[in-house]
């Protein structure tokens, strides 16, 4: 090819007509070159940094090494993994290069993101004589991500979570039951389902106003969820009837954590508007999962047991 005007122009010239920050250092781990874009970012002139070894200030509070001085001290996976966690990648073009993107608290006024890349630079016979870094502004980019990522989260939790009581609601209650009973089979353990429902709560309705039995349901989630241990699941399954699914547990030990909730709740004094005292309880039928249930067929028998608790007087726990 011949030469061209272009053909022995300087690094510095080229780095400088590039719009991305950039700094190269050698293997003395001194600056070499600080490109216009990164005197504009860092309000840093490279009059001042050429010939230091403060390339870190403009990113950190204090000295560290920056992602170009592992690569001159020869890439050591540990050293990345201690400075940059699980926040960078190697380059899948360049080979020796890395890329990382990452939060730089001092950066800026609250803090920036950054994208940054460093790769090594070598001489004709391979060796590395100097390294590379490019670092990229990407809050918006990242903020917009979060962003996106918290409305996901707030959208699966509003299709699984009930609004009133903070339990997860009936479609959600078929996946996890699904999902249980097969674990339970799977790993030849028990598994128990509860099913309750509030006593008398149409009349309390009635009484009391709507807005009353409200407060009752929220205060009943509240309950349900502070008797839960963490394998268990609860959800609203109806108006006033909530389903408890309880793995790893025997009907005898679900029965005996189920009346401590339905004694808590008959305890709690509930008041009106006008400041009536009033208490509400709540009747409780339990099944285990055995050889023959299909999970239909256990829910039928919480739910015969709940139907019996309830004709035999109600407040009370039935299997
Ligand atoms: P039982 O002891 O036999 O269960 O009697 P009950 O009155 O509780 O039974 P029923 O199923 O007839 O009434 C349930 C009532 O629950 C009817 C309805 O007014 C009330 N309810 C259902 N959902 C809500 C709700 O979201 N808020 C309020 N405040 N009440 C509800
Ligand atoms: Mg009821
Ligand atoms: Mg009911």
């Amino acid at each position: 090819m011949s030469k061209t005007k272009l053909d022995g122009i300087g690094v510095g010239n080229l780095l400088n007509n590039i719009p991305i920050p950039a700094f190269i250092i050698n293997t003395q781990h001194v600056i070499t070159h600080w490109n216009v874009s990164l005197e504009i970012a860092s309000g840093l002139s490279s009059r001042d940094v050429v010939g230091t070894q403060d390339h870190w200030r403009p990113f950190y509070r204090n000295k560290r090494p920056t992602m170009a001085d592992l690569i001159v001290a020869g890439v050591n996976i540990a050293e990345l993994d201690q400075f940059y966690a699980a926040k960078y990648q190697p380059s899948d073009v360049l080979p020796g290069a890395f890329m990382a993107e990452d939060f730089f608290p001092d950066v800026g006024k609250g803090g920036e993101w950054l994208s940054f890349t460093a790769s090594p630079i070598k001489d004709a016979s391979g060796i590395i004589i100097g390294a590379i870094e490019t670092l990229v502004v990407i809050s918006d980019r990242k903020n917009a991500e979060f962003e996106l990522t918290e409305r996901e989260q707030r959208y699966r939790e509003l299709s699984q979570v009930d609004d009133l009581t903070q339990l997860y609601n009936a479609r959600h209650f078929y996946n996890e039951l699904e999902h249980e009973f097969e674990r339970s089979r799977r790993y030849k353990q028990p598994l128990s389902l509860c099913m309750l429902d509030l006593d008398f709560f149409k009349g309390v309705n009635d009484s009391f106003g709507h807005p009353f039995g409200d407060q009752v349901l929220r205060k009943l989630g509240f309950l349900i969820q502070s008797h839960l241990r963490s394998v268990d699941s609860a959800y609203r399954y109806g108006g006033e009837e909530f389903v408890i699914i309880m793995p790893q547990v025997e009907i005898n030990d679900a029965f005996t954590a189920v009346e401590r909730l339905r004694l808590e709740l008959s305890e709690v004094d509930f008041r009106t508007r006008s400041g009536q005292v009033v208490n509400v309880s709540l009747s409780a039928g339990l099944a285990q999962a055995e050889e023959s249930d299909s999970k239909e067929s256990l829910v039928a028998r919480a739910d015969t047991a709940l139907y019996q608790a309830k004709g035999s007087g109600r407040n009370r726990t039935c299997f």
